[in-house]
């Protein structure tokens, strides 16, 4: 299952970005953080790394 993203709580940081080991995400043309769900491994990285706890499994 990809993570979710609150996208009220996404503030476009991009912090997720960089962290995830399978470039899942990316920011669209709102600034919100979205995720690749034919690419994302579930591991977790991303939610851990969110400032504003934007992301859940
Ligand atoms: S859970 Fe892991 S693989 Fe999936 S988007 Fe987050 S960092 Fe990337
Ligand atoms: S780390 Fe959180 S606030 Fe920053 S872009 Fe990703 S989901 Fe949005």
């Amino acid at each position: 299952m990809p993570v979710k993203v609150d996208r009220d709580l996404c503030i476009g940081c991009g912090a997720c970005t960089g962290v995830c080991p399978t470039e899942s995400l990316s920011l669209d043309e709102e600034g919100k953080s979205v995720c690749n769900e034919e690419t994302c491994v579930d591991c977790g990285a991303c939610v851990a790394t969110c400032p504003v706890s934007a992301l859940s499994q």
